[in-house]
């Protein structure tokens, strides 16, 4: 059961945990901008505080930083040496939170996509997926193979 407390009090630790305005974040803005797509920032009224909420699509874009969000397999996720449970700990319940998020997310109708923070260095990469994305069912390119 979820009341408006509830709600509003886990925003307010999400925003805690998600620092807005992130070079990364930045960067998927302006490919998002360039594509012509209009969007609303860190959206409070929406599980999880979106880093981008195009609404009229109800597509969401959550930009993670590796780090904070767990990034399996990635480098720039790698532990810090000491207090190693207290981080464990700490990353696993920002990355269960994210998981909570996104299913709420799809339970109201949006369709997400999270863009890691090492995803964001190759905007060719980026704006491909950032396409498909919006337009999953639009005409692919030759040379890119469906997911
Ligand atoms: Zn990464």
């Amino acid at each position: 059961v979820t009341d408006v407390f509830s709600v509003r009090k886990r925003s307010v630790i999400m925003s805690h945990v998600r620092s807005k305005h992130t070079k990364p974040e930045i960067v998927v803005r302006s490919v998002l901008h360039g594509m012509g797509y209009r969007f609303g920032l860190h959206r409070q009224d929406l599980p999880g505080c979106p880093d981008i909420a195009l609404t009229r699509h109800a597509k969401a874009v959550f930009v993670n930083g590796c780090f904070w969000h767990g990034h399996k397999g990635c480098r720039r996720a790698t532990r810090p040496g000491t207090h190693v449970e207290f981080w464990q700990r700490k990353l696993e319940e920002n990355a269960k939170r994210d998981r909570r998020n996104v299913r709420r997310l799809h339970q109201l109708g949006w369709k997400t996509l999270v863009v890691w923070q090492c995803q964001t260095t190759n905007e060719r990469a980026l704006r491909e997926r950032l396409r498909r994305f919006m337009c999953p069912r639009g005409r692919k390119p030759r040379s890119v193979a469906s997911p």
